[in-house]
């Protein structure tokens, strides 16, 4: 195992120009080597995406945002970097990353459409403004710290243009090798590059999924996420008055947690590292002092406690095409016609539920238009309609041992006929430590506040170190 510790800083934590300094004296408090990965400035990817998309016919809106840019990285840098040589060479360093954007931006203008290479090349711009401001904030502090960018230090993907993954065959040996220094490396989150040398993103929220692909390409202690939240929660404090926080997590409970909406975590963040049993330690900034605290540690140590479910949570992303046909459930080929179909617009499906007169595809909602239209194009065998529902949302249990513990959906089954809410469809079995029930978007609230109350009211913290 490495000496080093993987440590993530998103947007949430570099909203503002003392959250730079913050993030210093956090580095400071590890005293060890670390590679920190970090995302973009709060909100600027999208900023980026709103003015990139206007880049074909605006070419004004291109001019306001790289101006604003140049301001805002002005401040920061005056803020931050006290030494006078540093402060010219970042400002300098920087100007050239946003001069590129600007090249950048405006050849989209010239050719009048995003091409899918330069749609995530830009995009990364965002992060790499805040690889070179950090690094350069913290060499400010004395810190032994370079940048280190995922094309030279070689995180290799699958070439997958603005939802990748990385090829850990080709990249782990180079990634350990050219980060092997006992001093701090500072990476650019959210993209690696293809076998081509072309940039290629891992999806919204991909820095966390950077941090754990190299963590596990260097064997890392741990891979540390500081968030603007207390960690894992039992339910989302926006919904639910009297959260309990989760203190351990299993690395399949958190997937599903992510999957199913809680909005902590990159949802493929724990597959590079569950190998490898390497922690993800959420950490909450908001409670730093001077002393490295996880709020929420996810590691292969599953322990069932008391409640069985540790967290309720729900995700409105999620839409339902449903193939009317009588007899659909019993013929073959139907459902691989229309998995097909959906494959060749690359509409991810999410579940499939099917029975004897229907089949429900579960996708995200921004696909469920496209879905549609590559079902209706043209007819599928036996299905004699095709509808779409919209407006549901989909709450789920996560609790490791959920299956073995008999009375627990019974609880949450009452809870929400308590309440008279109309529960459409529920769906077991599918993951060990998961079940997810789908309710009217309207109910969403109601159903998530009476499943927590019937489970966690008068309880004290979930889960235990
Ligand atoms: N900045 C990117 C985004 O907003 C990646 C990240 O935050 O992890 O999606
Ligand atoms: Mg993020």
């Amino acid at each position: 195992m490495s000496n080093k510790i993987v440590v993530k800083f998103g947007g949430s934590n570099l909203k503002d120009s003392q959250d730079y300094s913050r993030l210093a004296g956090i580095v400071k408090s590890y005293n060890q080597p670390l590679v920190i990965v970090v995302s973009a400035y709060f909100g600027l990817t999208n900023r980026i995406i709103a003015a990139l998309e206007k880049a074909p016919e605006n070419r004004q809106a291109i001019e306001i945002f790289i101006d604003d840019l140049y301001k805002l990285k002005a401040t920061l840098v005056k803020e931050n970097i006290h030494s006078e040589t540093q402060r010219k060479n970042a400002l300098s360093e920087l100007n050239e990353r946003i001069d590129k954007l600007h090249q950048l931006l405006k050849s989209i203008h010239f050719i009048g459409e995003i091409p899918d290479f330069l749609y995530d090349q830009v995009l990364s711009v965002g992060e790499k403004l805040n690889s070179l401001l950090i690094s350069s904030i913290l060499k400010d502090r004395d810190f032994d710290c370079e940048e280190a960018l995922p094309e030279d230090i070689g995180l290799y993907t699958d070439g997958l243009f603005g939802l990748s993954s990385t090829n850990f065959e080709k990249s782990a040996e180079v990634v350990k090798e050219n980060l092997k220094n006992d001093s701090i490396y500072v990476v650019p989150g959210f993209y690696g590059i293809s076998d081509e040398g072309k940039i290629t993103l891992f999806g919204r929220g991909g820095s966390d999924y950077t941090a754990a692909s190299i963590a596990r390409c260097i064997g890392a202690q741990s891979v540390d996420v500081w968030k603007d939240v207390r960690g894992f929660l039992s339910a989302d404090p926006k919904i639910v008055e009297n959260t309990n926080p989760i203190k351990l997590l299993s690395y399949d409970e958190a997937a599903e947690l992510a999957y199913f909406g809680a909005r902590i975590l990159h949802p493929e963040t724990v597959s590079p590292i569950k190998p490898l049993k390497i922690p993800l330690r959420i950490m909450d900034v908001e409670n730093f002092e001077d002393e490295i605290i996880p709020a929420t540690v996810i590691n292969g140590h599953t322990k069932q406690h008391a409640e069985i479910i540790k967290s309720i949570t729900y995700s409105d992303d999620f839409g339902i095409l449903r193939l009317h046909g009588a007899g659909v459930g019993a013929r073959p080929g139907i459902l691989a016609e229309a998995t097909h179909r959906l494959e060749e617009e690359k509409v991810n499906i999410k579940s499939v539920i099917t029975s004897q007169t229907s089949i429900n595809i579960l996708l995200s909602k921004t696909d469920l238009e496209k879905a549609f239209r590559s079902m209706t194009k043209s007819p599928l065998k036996s299905v004699n309609k095709i509808s779409r529902k919209e407006d549901i949302s989909v709450i789920a249990a996560v609790g490791d041992g959920l299956y073995h513990e008999p009375g627990v959906m019974a609880k949450i089954l009452g809870a929400i006929a308590s309440k008279n809410i109309n529960l459409q469809t529920i769906v077991m079995g599918a993951s060990a430590v998961s079940a997810y029930l789908i309710v009217a978007q309207d109910d969403r609230n109601a159903a998530v506040r009476t499943i927590h109350e019937s489970l966690f009211e008068k309880k004290e913290a979930v889960g235990s170190l």
